[in-house]
């Protein structure tokens, strides 16, 4: 077994953020209006790029499992409004601008972006490229359903210039497919890393899950095994959060399956060792990646970032969002679109930047933020950039338990989460949340 017991998985089990922002998202506040934003758009640097994020809010059917922002669309309306809105939503950004800005990342997620037909997708990355000037060798990613995948769609993919796919695999056991209502085929995910490497885009990405009803370890390393013949380029590698609060459709999810924290722990351990065996570098908490791709260099460079998608190489302060549900990271703070697709809607019909709330950034903000972005990213942070131990006197306290257990050790200059942590980093950044426990914020397992 793992060699972590009982008490101390329960212990840190607690619920605590994935650190994807800092102030994270709970405690973001209601936006009355979003002339705030406007402002922070004109005061972007025109010289310095910035990072494009596009939700698309729609999928075929409902996966039970899912923590996404998402619907499924009966018709092909909906998802006809969105692309008439969606670059209406672009024009109001690029208008509040101070000058055409430059590109170097951007992002389709989801939802399924592939919901959207090619032509519909062609016509957007053609609205974003007469909005924005989009870099020579920008990486621009897009979210995949393998089940949904059309030969045409990968086609308008390699046109637009698309660099890298990330492929939503999940579990490749059938039993457990039925579990969660997706059923997928390993040929299916076989056919579309095929197509989409035959187009061009080279660079693959597998998102897993462990934590699902029913799934043991074995079935998480078969899982891992069967992805690898595939040779993804990264592996996300994410735990089940079973928020049915926040998602009433995991109520369909069979609670009493659900493994254990212990053995939740195991299921990730065993995977991450075989996926070591195989080459793979871990990043940060979750993700793995191949040593010829630039997310292991960026890592084992120190230059590894977080953002809402999780473990990147985009250094850009600014990323915008687009879409119903969005969060745009500026140098001044947060803003997150309004998650109803309704009330998106009508904001943009009307000419309103479609913010519902935001979060402006304070000093003692940026400074904890950098700190737990190098925590969660590096794994160690030297407190003597950000004014030494003085300036976090509670981190201290909060990080004395985590060191008799041997999760992380702390020095004159800093704190280093050891290999035996490493499974407990989010609590380890959790130590210098100046936020949490404030308010009723609920997050998901820490495990
Ligand atoms: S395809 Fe992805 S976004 Fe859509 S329901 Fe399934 S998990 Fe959620």
């Amino acid at each position: 077994m793992s060699g972590y017991s009982q008490a101390l998985i329960a212990t840190y089990e607690t619920r605590v953020p994935r650190y994807t922002s800092y102030p994270t998202a709970p405690y973001f506040l209601a936006a009355g209006h979003d002339g705030t934003y406007r402002e922070w758009l004109g005061q972007l640097d025109p010289l310095v790029p910035l990072s494009l994020y596009l939700h698309v809010p729609f999928c075929a059917a409902m996966c039970w499992y899912c923590g996404c922002n998402t619907q499924v669309a009966k018709s092909r309306q909906p998802v006809a409004d969105y692309v008439a809105l969606i670059e209406r939503e672009m024009t109001l950004v690029a208008d509040s601008l101070p000058a055409r800005m430059r590109v170097s990342h951007i992002h389709w997620g989801g939802g399924t972006p592939n919901s959207l037909a090619p032509a519909d997708f062609t016509r957007l990355m053609t609205g974003l490229r007469r909005r924005f000037d989009i870099l020579e060798g920008a990486e621009i990613a897009v979210e995949i359903d393998p089940r949904h995948l059309t030969t045409e769609q990968v086609e308008a993919y390699a046109e637009a210039g698309v660099t890298r796919a990330s492929l939503g695999v999940q579990t490749l056991d059938d039993r457990i497919q039925r579990a969660i209502n997706r059923i997928q085929p390993f040929d299916c995910v076989a056919a579309a890393a095929r197509q989409l490497r035959a187009a061009g885009i080279q660079r693959l990405n597998f998102d897993l899950i462990y934590g699902l009803p029913g799934q043991t370890t074995a079935d998480v390393v078969a899982t891992v095994a069967e992805s690898l013949l595939l040779n993804p380029d990264r592996i996300a590698l994410f735990g089940y959060a079973h928020v049915p609060w926040v998602k009433p459709h995991q109520r369909r999810i069979d609670e009493a399956a659900l493994p254990p924290g212990p053995e939740r722990l195991e299921q990730f351990l065993a995977a991450a060792r075989h996926l070591a065996q195989a080459g793979y570098a871990q990043i940060g908490l979750d993700h793995f990646a191949r040593a010829d791709d630039p997310l292991a260099a960026a890592a084992a460079a120190g230059q590894l970032h977080r953002n809402f998608q999780g473990y990147t190489t985009d250094a850009a302060e600014t990323l915008i969002g687009l879409g119903p549900s969005a969060i745009g990271a500026l140098p001044q703070g947060y803003v997150q679109n309004d998650p109803g697709f309704r009330a998106w809607s009508d904001h943009v019909a009307a000419g309103r930047l479609p913010i519902a709330r935001w979060r402006g950034l304070i000093e003692d903000d940026r400074r904890r933020r950098a700190v737990i972005e190098r925590l969660m990213c590096d794994g160690r942070v030297d407190l003597d950039r950000f004014g030494g131990w003085s300036g976090f006197p509670e981190a201290r306290d909060r990080l004395d338990r985590m060191v008799e257990a041997g999760l992380v050790e702390i020095d004159a200059s800093g704190v280093t989460v050891t290999d035996f942590g490493r499974p407990f980093l989010r609590a380890a950044a959790s130590a210098f949340d100046r936020y949490l426990g404030l308010g009723t914020a609920q997050h998901s397992s820490g495990v």
